[in-house]
């Protein structure tokens, strides 16, 4: 069988971000904040990745629990705009407005996935980042360990975009790993989250007032620890298709038996989750590990962060520039939830919200200055 598959030759970018979650975001704002020409590559129609399309609503904490705040910069921006347009529970000594009550003390807050995903949209085109979406980055192409630019598949058929660095934000690290960078795999309980809300959540509403507690999650998988994950299924890494499958049939099977259990005509759901709610799919193994040991210090630091973890409330943990790379591909950088982050606390700390907005932004700087 003879394959023909024409590639059409498009622009050339400083840097191409492939992946539009919030490492994403960070990555291509910071990149082009710097003076670069950014494309940033979204295969859904729209932004922020898990944090809106997989309905992830929680913006864990910028603060170390004690009062601390310990990372700043693109990801402390991004925390304000998912509470600038929509209903937020930002605490006011953190610069809430009060109207609702907050869930905790620390610097995070509950948003509108949908308010905040439209929100990012506009921070990103603000900041001079071209966007091409329903756009799916299937491979890097390679002249030795140097990355040259991306292959796309899109309605406009396959193109080929260069560029002098390529971010991986994409949440599995599959850029990386097609260009031969080492990978390890995670692996998950089934969790399947969609946003509902019933009568009783409407006549809440009305009585406060207060929308957080509107939107309500509901989890017909499992918890962060496990519990929940149906009995005798495998723990799925998310890295072929037949896993992600198994994992999205799996989750609206165990939610279609719960809302049978219902009145059809007391609730609705919002809406589904679009990507799956995997937690860890695959990290790179960079030139050195995040391992979030408190008070570990690097010389290529990056910025420090906290834990969300209420038991490890004031921690501190540095990250190196070194986890984002692998001194290999000296063109590549990885952001977000793929950094080397092994698995136990690292990959836990780094797969938060606030921690992907960090190495985004770090991402963003480092492949700026390249010139291939
Ligand atoms: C069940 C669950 C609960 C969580 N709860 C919280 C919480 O309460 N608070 C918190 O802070 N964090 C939470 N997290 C973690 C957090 O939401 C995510 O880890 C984080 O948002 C990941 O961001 P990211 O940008 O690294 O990756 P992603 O969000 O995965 O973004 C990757 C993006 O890349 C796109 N993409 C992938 N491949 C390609 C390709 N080839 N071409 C083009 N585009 C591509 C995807 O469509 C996606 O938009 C939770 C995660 C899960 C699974």
């Amino acid at each position: 069988m003879k394959f023909n598959i024409d590639v059409t030759k498009k622009d050339k970018y400083d840097v191409i971000v492939v992946g539009g979650g919030i490492a994403g975001v960070a990555a291509s704002v910071s990149a082009a904040r710097c003076g670069a020409g950014v494309l940033l590559i979204e295969k859904q129609v729209n932004l922020g990745g898990l944090a809106t399309c997989g309905l992830i609503s929680w913006y864990e904490p910028l603060c170390d629990g004690n009062g601390n705040q310990m990372i700043y910069g693109i990801a402390e921006e991004l925390i304000k705009l998912s509470a600038k347009y929509g209903f937020d529970n930002l605490p006011e000594e953190w610069g809430g407005e009060g109207i609702n009550t907050p869930k905790n003390r620390r610097y995070a807050t509950l948003y509108s996935p949908t308010v905040f995903s439209a929100a990012l949209d506009e921070f990103v085109l603000e900041n001079g980042v071209e966007i091409r979406f329903d756009c799916r980055a299937t491979y890097p192409v390679m002249e030795e360990n140097i990355c040259r630019g991306v292959i796309c598949e899109s309605v406009s058929g396959s193109e080929f975009f260069e560029a002098n660095a390529v971010i991986d934000a994409t949440g599995d690290a599959s850029i990386m790993y097609r260009a031969g960078v080492p990978t390890e795999d995670g692996e998950n309980f089934m969790t399947y989250i969609v946003h509902m809300y019933d009568k009783e959540d409407v006549r809440k509403l009305n009585k406060t007032g207060d929308l957080c507690k509107f939107r309500r999650w509901v989890n017909k998988g499992s918890d962060l620890n496990g519990v929940g994950h149906p009995k005798g299924m495998r723990l799925l890494k998310g890295v072929t298709c037949e896993d992600i499958t198994e994992y999205m049939v799996t989750g609206k099977r165990g939610m279609l038996k719960y809302i049978k259990t219902l009145d059809k005509n007391s609730f609705d759901i919002m809406t589904l989750p679009t990507m799956p709610q995997l937690r860890t799919i695959r990290r790179i193994i960079g030139k050195c590990d995040f391992n979030a040991i408190d008070g570990e210090t690097f010389a290529d630091s990056i910025g420090t962060c906290g834990d969300f973890r209420p038991e490890n409330i004031g921690r501190h943990y540095q990250i190196p520039l070194g986890a984002l790379y692998n001194e290999q591909f000296p063109n590549m950088f990885a952001a977000g939830r793929i950094i080397s982050a092994p698995r136990g606390d690292g990959w836990e700390v780094a797969r938060v919200i606030p921690t992907c907005a960090l190495t985004g932004e770090a991402a963003g700087r480092a492949a700026a200055g390249i010139r291939v």
